[in-house]
């Protein structure tokens, strides 16, 4: 399980799996505007290869309850499961919502070989890349 803090460092990405082995990652970057008087939350979600803009993750409570917010320029539809799973995931994050039997939220590792990002549930639990892990 990850904490608030790190949702909201400023480049925080992480995956949230379910019991099925199911998985999804997000990234949240923050943005202050006005000497950071203002800050805003950017939620980007992976689509297949690629991470698309979703919204803006909103503070309903602080410190407490999030959600992600659909704007104008969000790439999916306001009923799309990514919006729910992000703030399933959120709750988790804050303990409200207790996390269910086989879930888990994982922060963005790095490969112990190379270095780079690893965002799958097997690849982060193993701490290498596919490609890294075939030379080993
Ligand atoms: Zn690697």
């Amino acid at each position: 399980m990850l904490s608030l803090n790190y949702v909201k460092a400023g480049n925080a990405t992480f995956t949230i799996e379910n019991s099925d082995g199911v998985y999804v990652t997000f990234n949240v970057k923050k943005q202050e505007f006005d000497d950071g008087a203002r800050i805003m939350y950017f939620v980007k979600v992976k689509d297949g290869h690629e991470m698309v803009y979703l919204g803006t993750m909103q503070e309903v409570e602080v410190g407490k309850r999030y959600q992600v917010k659909h704007t104008r320029a969000s790439r999916f539809p306001t009923n799309h499961e990514f919006f729910q799973i992000f703030d399933f995931a959120l709750r988790m994050v804050t303990g409200i919502q207790p996390c269910p039997e086989g879930y888990k939220v994982h922060h963005e590792g790095t490969c112990g070989m190379c270095a780079r990002p690893l965002t799958t549930p097997e690849s982060i639990e193993l701490g290498l890349g596919p490609v890294c892990a075939g030379r080993m």
